[in-house]
């Protein structure tokens, strides 16, 4: 397979080539092609096999710079991998035009809501912080159609998965989810029945 199969728009292709990235790796070969589909994914990937631009490149490819709204969320654990996480969205998203904020717990909330005023269109997140922000209405999920979520089996922990719940509640009904774990506990097999018990299941 190659990354042209795909059919994504020229402005992504070419932030995708400019990254060095020749062909898709198996998680993204399995990953892209149903996540442009539109269906819900649940994939067991480590770290190091290209997962992140699995989950990126599908979302830009569903993000219109052209809308001023937030269209994709990724809730990570950690502000490090957040960072990491925008960092690729950017690099992908290059050539796009794409705003990219991350907001996490650990920064100053007034900062942050500064900053969401001046609009984006994919955000990077702990659940904490932008479960705040939604209940503050600064941050509008009513556009959200993708939510990702990385690292799942920590973001299920006893202390995020409330939040992640009441976080569910601002998003559309009609929502895409991308869920990738490395490992799959009870805690990620109880949401996943809960909601994406359709999803494509990848393992490799
Ligand atoms: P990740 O598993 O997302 O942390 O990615 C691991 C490393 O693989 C990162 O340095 C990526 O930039 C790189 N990478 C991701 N996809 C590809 C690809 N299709 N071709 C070459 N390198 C890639």
């Amino acid at each position: 397979n190659d990354f042209e199969d795909y059919f994504l728009k020229r402005e992504l292709l070419m932030g995708i080539f400019e990254k060095g990235y020749e062909k898709p790796s198996p998680i993204q070969e399995e990953s892209i092609p149903v996540a442009l589909a539109g269906k819900n994914v649940l994939a067991r990937a480590k770290n190091g096999t290209g997962k992140t631009a699995a989950f990126v490149i599908p979302l830009l490819e569903k993000t219109s710079t052209m809308k001023k709204a937030i269209q994709g969320l990724i809730l990570v654990p950690t502000r490090e991998l957040a960072l990491q996480t925008s960092a690729v969205v950017k690099e992908l998203g290059k050539h796009m035009n794409v705003d990219c904020m991350v907001s996490t717990g650990g920064t100053s909330l007034r900062e942050d809501i500064m900053r969401f005023y001046q609009g984006a269109h994919v955000v990077v997140a702990t659940p904490g912080r932008v479960l705040d922000l939604a209940n503050k209405g600064v941050v509008d999920l009513s556009n959200c159609n993708i939510l990702v979520m990385d690292e799942a089996d920590k973001l299920l922990s006893p202390e995020f998965q409330p939040v992640i719940e009441e976080l569910f509640r601002f998003l559309p009904s009609e929502r895409q989810i991308l869920l990738y774990s490395a490992t799959f506990p009870v805690t990620v097999k109880q949401f996943k029945d809960k909601y994406l018990p359709d999803a494509h299941e990848i393992n490799l």
